[in-house]
């Protein structure tokens, strides 16, 4: 297992996978602390930065300097990891893949439901999506391969 990491400069930060070597984001612990399966969640350290992996062939979910989670070690499916069509999209409100691409078959406009919920502050992406951020940018994304 390397790194291309900046390692050499900061030891206890990693921006890639180890995995992978896909650059992730970073992560807030409360993120973690809600969606780690209790016996993944015995072993966090919580002054440890970890990042989330979106590789869709990587089956690790978050990683720090010391630390892989993989899916096995998380509550909900990742939406980045899982093809299944009952995966969600939109954690918070509980929208899967199935849903979207449905409505759009429909020409109903859940993005637009979406997109009111944020404006109305009823999200709650950081202790519902895994990849501990805004689903909206993967509802789109998969609506244009819908439409394509
Ligand atoms: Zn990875």
């Amino acid at each position: 297992m390397t790194a291309p990491t900046q390692s050499s400069i900061t030891p206890s930060f990693f921006v890639a996978c180890p995995v992978t070597g896909v650059k992730g984001k970073v992560v807030k612990m409360v993120t973690l602390k809600a969606l780690l399966q209790p016996r993944a969640l015995a072993k966090i350290e919580p002054d440890s930065t970890y990042r989330f992996c979106p590789d869709p062939s990587c089956d690790v979910v978050y990683f720090s300097e010391a630390q892989l989670y993989y899916t096995s070690d998380i509550k909900v499916s990742v939406f980045q990891k899982d093809e299944s069509s009952d995966v969600p999209v939109c954690y918070c409100f509980g929208h899967s893949r199935a849903d979207v691409l449905f409505s759009v078959a429909n020409g109903s406009d859940l993005e637009a439901s979406i997109v009111g919920h944020i404006k109305a502050r009823r999200c709650g992406c950081e202790v519902n999506n895994p990849q501990g951020s805004c689903c909206l940018s993967n509802v789109k994304t998969l609506i244009g391969q819908r439409k394509i």
